[in-house]
Formats: structure tokens, sequence, C-alpha cells
């Protein structure tokens, strides 16, 4: 969208300017790379809570991402949100890792197969 709007300055999606598209995806940069630096903040410590208070490890911590990453099938740094259909009632899994089909409540593996 944004990449549009940036290439088709004239009549574009409601006539803008390209510098203002242009203005438009940098604070929409900003504002998510800023975001992204809270959550990382957030997250270094929460993990140096873990390991300082809990005694988790590094370790336990890279094992634990790459069982999470591989529950779509395959260990690539993220996690895919492809659609899953209940084997039973072929509908649509309303939730990403679920243990049962909302629809029917019939198992499901956990991997998705
Ligand atoms: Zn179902």
């Amino acid at each position: 969208m944004l990449s549009y709007m940036i290439s088709n300055p004239v009549g574009g999606m409601s006539g803008i300017s390209s510098a203002d598209a242009r203005m438009i995806a940098e604070d929409s940069s900003k504002a998510i790379e800023l975001r992204l630096q809270s959550l990382e903040l957030a997250c270094a410590a929460m993990w140096t809570i873990l390991k300082d208070k809990h005694g988790y490890t590094d370790e336990l911590l890279v094992e634990a991402i790459t069982e999470v990453d591989g529950r779509d099938g395959k260990v690539d740094g993220k996690i895919s949100r492809a659609e899953r259909i209940c084997p039973h009632c072929n509908r649509k899994v309303l939730t990403r890792n679920p243990n049962k089909c909302s629809w029917c409540g019939g198992a499901l593996h956990p991997l998705g197969l």
C-alpha cells in the first residue's frame, strides 16, 4: 500500500503528493521502530528477571524458541499463520495451536499435521 502511494504520486489513493506519502511512511516506520524497541526492552528485562531470580539459562531459552518456531512444521525463525482445516468437520481452525477444534471438539495434532 505504501509503496503504491509513493510510486503513484498523482491521483493516488487520496490524491496526496509523493512527498506527503513519503512523510506518512516515515512516520509510520518510526512508530513501528519505537514500539519494537519498547518490546525488545521489555523482553530483555523479563529475561533478566527469569535468569537472575529463577535460574533459567540462555540454553533453555534457545530450546524454547526452537520448539515454538517448529510448531508450524519448520524451524525458520517465523511463526507461520497458515490456515488449518479441521480433519473432522472441515472447518477453518480458529486458533493457531489448539488441542481441539472449536467447532466440533475433535482432537487436533499439536503440529497441525
Ligand atoms: Zn472440527
